[in-house]
């Protein structure tokens, strides 16, 4: 039996933990609010489970809130749920052929100008840009302009239409001339049609590419999804390039994308400057998910909302005198997720002030807690059967002596007094004197 009494004591001695129904009520606000950010119900719905999962007995320190645990929970988690380390553009090939693919309006054209750049500065990389919208011939032009623009050469067939052919001139041109790369800016629609999808299938049977980006516009939210979805049924795509994150688009959908396709996002298109171009860090886009959602101020609405409903019923039970250790235990971790002593002071009524006359110190409350989970819900509830042998066992217990224990049952005798005394009018008025 000791065996056991031990092993339970050890499991709850590590207590000042995120507690259920705390969790349960801030999970519940983190799902709303990802599903807010575009975050599709059903990851939104995963994601928060295993944050539960996580949340619940991890401890709080002393210099964190609850909530902000539970934000530091969800940002990691989010980003995890993103992918890890960002995996950069395969560039093996010689050249390294990079097929470009995505509705139209999605960003494409902007995007391969872009990435021609970054490679050509960053990477100091000879690169082709090939114009494959054959339907359009502003789109011809709208690649050639940025060509000019970031000192790019720009490969064109004006008469034929078969973009097919195009690419596959555009490696040959780029083999002869020592281009390392090339990037195929492809044709889209506005809606995903089998034309469009045979089109790119067919360019992407022919030149093989090294390496294939889905891109899509991150302002489109959960549509995003599907087409990700389509187009990587047909191309089974290397990575993904989110655009039009400049805006106050919420980067939801990366997270959906993420999960839905499994292919890690790869760039992000902040704006129409050939330079806003951003490798994909997870931890940013969770940043930016959490911010744009509002979650962080959600999660601490949610438990301020729950410290709220504590602190009613705990003036209930201090009024019909159902004050027990428990109620005790659960002041000191509210103290202890302040952080501040003088913090507590009107969170609690009553409590605060008989806690501040009582002067608590930090390292006195391991002490006491130690004490109180010693002690059987029995005894926490109604600690006057505390006999001599029941202290002996929780000092046994605890690993502290019979004095603490004595000191403990008159401090807390004390509060309840005093907690009592401040919930008539006079303790009121009295109160309220102390204050001013
Ligand atoms: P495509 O049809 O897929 O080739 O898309 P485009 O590259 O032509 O882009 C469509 C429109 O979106 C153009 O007006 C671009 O200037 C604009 N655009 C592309 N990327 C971004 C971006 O990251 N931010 C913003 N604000 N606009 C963008
Ligand atoms: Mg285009």
């Amino acid at each position: 039996l000791q065996d056991k009494l031990d092993k339970a004591l050890h499991n709850i001695s590590g207590r000042g933990k995120i507690t259920e129904i705390n969790v349960a009520e801030t999970v519940k606000e983190i799902r709303r609010a990802l599903v807010d950010a575009d975050v599709s119900y059903k990851v939104a719905k995963d994601l928060t489970k295993k944050i539960q999962e996580k949340a619940l007995g991890q401890n709080v320190l002393t210099s964190v809130t609850p909530g902000q645990l539970m934000v530091k929970i969800v940002h990691d988690e989010l980003a995890d749920l993103m992918g890890g380390d960002n995996v950069g553009v395969n560039l093996s090939g010689n050249p390294s052929i990079v097929l470009i693919a995505g509705l139209q309006g999605s960003g494409k054209t902007t995007f391969s100008g872009k990435l021609a750049n970054y490679l050509k500065t960053k990477k100091q990389k000879k690169v082709l840009l090939v114009a494959c919208d054959v339907y359009r011939p502003a789109a011809i032009d709208q690649l050639k302009v940025l060509g000019d623009q970031i000192g790019v050469e720009v490969y064109t067939e004006f008469e034929n239409k078969n973009p097919v052919e195009i690419s596959s001139h555009a490696i040959e041109y780029a083999k002869q001339n020592k281009f390392n790369v090339v990037i195929i800016d492809t044709a889209g629609r506005l809606a995903i049609d089998e034309n469009m999808m045979n089109e790119i299938r067919n360019i992407h049977q022919k030149v093989i590419p090294n390496e294939t980006l889905f891109v899509v516009d991150s302002m489109t939210g959960q549509d995003a999804v599907n087409t990700a979805k389509a187009f990587n049924d047909v191309l089974n795509y290397d990575g993904v390039v989110l655009t039009k994150l400049d805006g106050d688009t919420r980067g939801g959908a990366a997270l959906t994308i993420r999960t839905v396709v499994e292919k890690p996002i790869k760039f992000i298109s902040t704006g129409e400057k050939m330079e806003a171009l951003d490798v994909f860090y997870p931890s940013r886009m969770a940043d930016r998910i959490l911010g744009m959602g509002d979650v962080v101020s959600l999660v601490e609405r949610a438990q301020e909302q729950f410290d709220e409903e504590e602190a009613r019923k705990l003036q209930k039970k201090i009024a019909k005198n159902q004050f027990g250790f428990d109620d005790f235990l659960n002041q000191i971790k509210q103290i202890k997720r302040m952080g501040n002593m003088k913090d507590l002071l009107g969170m609690i009524p009553g409590a605060g002030k008989a806690l501040k006359d009582i002067n608590i110190d930090d390292d006195a409350f391991k002490h006491i807690e130690a004490l109180i989970y010693s002690m059987t819900p029995e005894e926490r509830r109604n600690p006057a059967i505390i006999t001599t042998s029941r202290k002996n066992r929780i000092a046994k217990g605890s690993g502290r002596t019979i004095q603490d224990i004595n000191q403990l049952l008159k401090q807390f005798e004390q509060m309840s007094k005093m907690m009592k005394m401040m919930q008539t009018p006079q303790g009121r008025m009295m109160m309220q004197a102390m204050a001013k």
